[in-house]
């Protein structure tokens, strides 16, 4: 569906995009930085409130009352603990230095450029600052533009970049912490319906439908098959809900190409590591960031990969 409104058909050019990916990728950071702690403080809380739970415990546990009790009371302590923690959340507090808690002027915070002007380096401490902030900002730039190039000025950009942005963070929140929150994949999920529903991408409700149920259905087939060889859990939920994702975006069709990507990818770097870094074969290798990829892959090359599958 192309957009005709002059203020929109400007919104959606690649440079203005590009822009726009830079300043939603300085807010990506923050998501990425903040999302797994805000969730992780939910859990613990969630912990501590189950532990001071008596009759629960009892339920579950053997032994006598004063266990029970002493559960009980660490559940308050922990609670205390989680309560005390300070305030968080994604607006608040603003950005500061991790190591000496120097909050960012706005000049500072300015998407890719503060850092660059900044070399990098704390104004107040000195410390590094990593390269991994301007990056994010960079590549969800890029991302933004190349959808615009794609998909010209037309409701499927906006989509697109939403869906861009969705991805980005999971893959790096991932990447880090081995979780892939719900927040971020059941709305990429919502997205994709919505997009086909509307008829905003060309897919229709029917492939988009089909590519959340295969996308989920197909690896949780693969963990469930890999659980009953190796006994152990080799994908995680989160994985199963990132391709549906990419299946309601995409439609069915671009699954073969998003997994047989992801797979091969994820298989070269996970021998790397293996074999240069020493790593154990039972670190969890977080899949995630390579469905991610092969989803951006598919979004930009769909039609050049479902060439190399005769049928699809
Ligand atoms: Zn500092």
């Amino acid at each position: 569906m192309t957009v005709t409104h002059p203020a929109l058909i400007l919104l959606l050019s690649p440079w203005c995009l590009a822009l726009l990916g830079l300043v939603v990728g300085s807010f990506l950071n923050v998501v990425i930085h903040r999302l797994p702690q805000l969730l992780e403080r939910e859990w613990l809380g969630d912990v501590a409130g189950y532990l001071q739970d008596e009759a629960a415990m009892a339920r579950v546990l053997a032994g006598s009352p004063a266990r029970h009790s002493e559960l009980s009371r660490q559940g308050q302590a922990l609670a205390a603990e989680v309560e005390a923690l300070p305030a968080l959340s994604l607006s608040r507090p603003r950005s500061r230095c991790p190591q000496c808690g120097h909050v960012l002027a706005w000049h500072e915070n300015i998407p890719l450029l503060g850092w660059l002007r900044l070399g990098g380096k704390c104004s107040a401490c000195g410390s590094r600052i990593s390269l991994r902030y301007p990056l994010v900002e960079a590549l969800t730039g890029a991302l933004f533009a190349a959808a615009a190039l794609q998909a010209g000025p037309s409701a499927a950009t906006g989509v697109y970049c939403a869906a861009l942005a969705l991805l980005v963070a999971a893959a790096f929140v991932d990447l880090d912490t081995t979780l892939l929150p719900d927040d971020l994949t059941l709305p990429l999920i919502a997205l994709g319906l919505v997009a086909a529903w509307q008829q905003w991408t060309g897919v229709s409700l029917v492939d988009a439908s089909l590519g959340a149920l295969f996308g989920y259905g197909s690896l949780w087939v693969v963990a469930f098959a890999y659980k009953l060889v190796r006994g152990v859990q080799g994908m995680a939920e989160g994985d199963f809900k990132l391709l549906a994702g990419l299946g309601a975006l995409l439609g069915w069709q671009a699954l073969p190409s998003i997994i047989l990507l992801a797979s091969a990818v994820g298989a070269v770097v996970g021998i790397f590591m293996i074999v240069a870094r020493g790593h154990g074969r039972n670190v969890p290798i977080p899949f995630g960031p390579y469905l991610a990829g092969g989803g951006v892959a598919a979004l930009f090359f769909g039609q050049q990969l479902s060439g190399l599958w005769p049928g699809f």
